[in-house]
């Protein structure tokens, strides 16, 4: 079944002690305020053991993933790590992780593999950047990156997928996609994955879309019928904002 999901990815913020107080206010207002969506948030590292501990309600996630299983990679964190921390979920291929630190296609698919064997849902991301929207090309752009790293596995590893669509020029920015070019890149990429995997793995599909989400946009950018919620950056910083997001549904 399709859930309307809203994930928080930290990034390179808060320390432990900030962490615990900001996981701890979103699970208290989760769990005083019972509803369908899922509320994930994704702490770095670091924290992701203590912070697991005050969460009962709401999924933890990783930011990243090594693409090895375990040994001599200096620096890297495996599956099983994240597994044994009670890590549900992993973000994989954030166009940060892209950009700055080379991730390719290849590395990606190896690691939504590796993630999926060890009993995590990747939350995978995908996006074009400005000058590939502005040469038209963004459709082919998202379509070679989910080809590259989802179409290697089996229905029933895919059913365990959720699609984040980040277009790369809307994070961080403060300029969103409006929701006609979020709906229309979501609508795009549920069809993809149609003729690859078939309607009822394309229907049960999650896909959300991240790139300067707030409490004011996210309304307007969920209400469309193939935003099934967001992964949110700046605004899941502030307990206040990334409720208010939550509250968009
Ligand atoms: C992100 O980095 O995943 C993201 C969506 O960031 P922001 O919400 O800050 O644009």
């Amino acid at each position: 079944m399709r859930k309307n999901i809203v994930a928080g990815n930290w990034k390179m913020n808060t320390t432990l002690q900030e962490g615990i107080a900001l996981a701890t206010s979103v699970e208290k207002w989760v769990s005083e305020h019972p509803s369908k969506v899922k509320v994930i948030v994704a702490p770095p590292f670091t924290h992701l053991s203590d912070v697991g501990k005050v969460l009962h309600h709401v999924g933890l996630s990783s930011q990243n993933c090594s693409s090895e299983v375990s040994g001599a990679y200096t620096g890297e964190v495996s599956v099983s790590m994240l597994t044994s921390v009670n890590a549900a979920y992993a973000i994989i291929g954030h166009s940060e992780r892209r950009s700055i630190y080379g991730e390719t296609d290849a590395i990606l698919a190896k690691k939504v593999k590796i993630a999926l064997q060890a009993g995590l849902t990747p939350i995978f991301c995908c996006g074009e950047i400005l000058k590939e929207r502005e040469s038209n090309i963004h459709f082919d752009v998202v379509r070679k990156q989910i080809e590259e790293a989802l179409f290697i596995l089996t229905p029933e590893e895919f059913s365990h997928i959720i699609i984040a669509y980040e277009p790369v020029w809307a994070i961080g920015t403060g300029v969103n996609a409006t929701p006609a070019q979020a709906q229309e890149m979501h609508q795009y990429i549920r069809k993809l994955i149609l003729s690859k995997f078939g309607a009822s793995l394309a229907d049960d599909l999650s896909i959300l879309y991240g790139g300067s989400c707030k409490p004011s946009n996210a309304h307007e950018l969920f209400a469309n019928p193939d935003v099934d919620g967001g992964l949110i950056g700046g605004a899941s910083l502030k307990a206040e904002d990334f409720i208010g997001i939550i509250q968009a549904f």
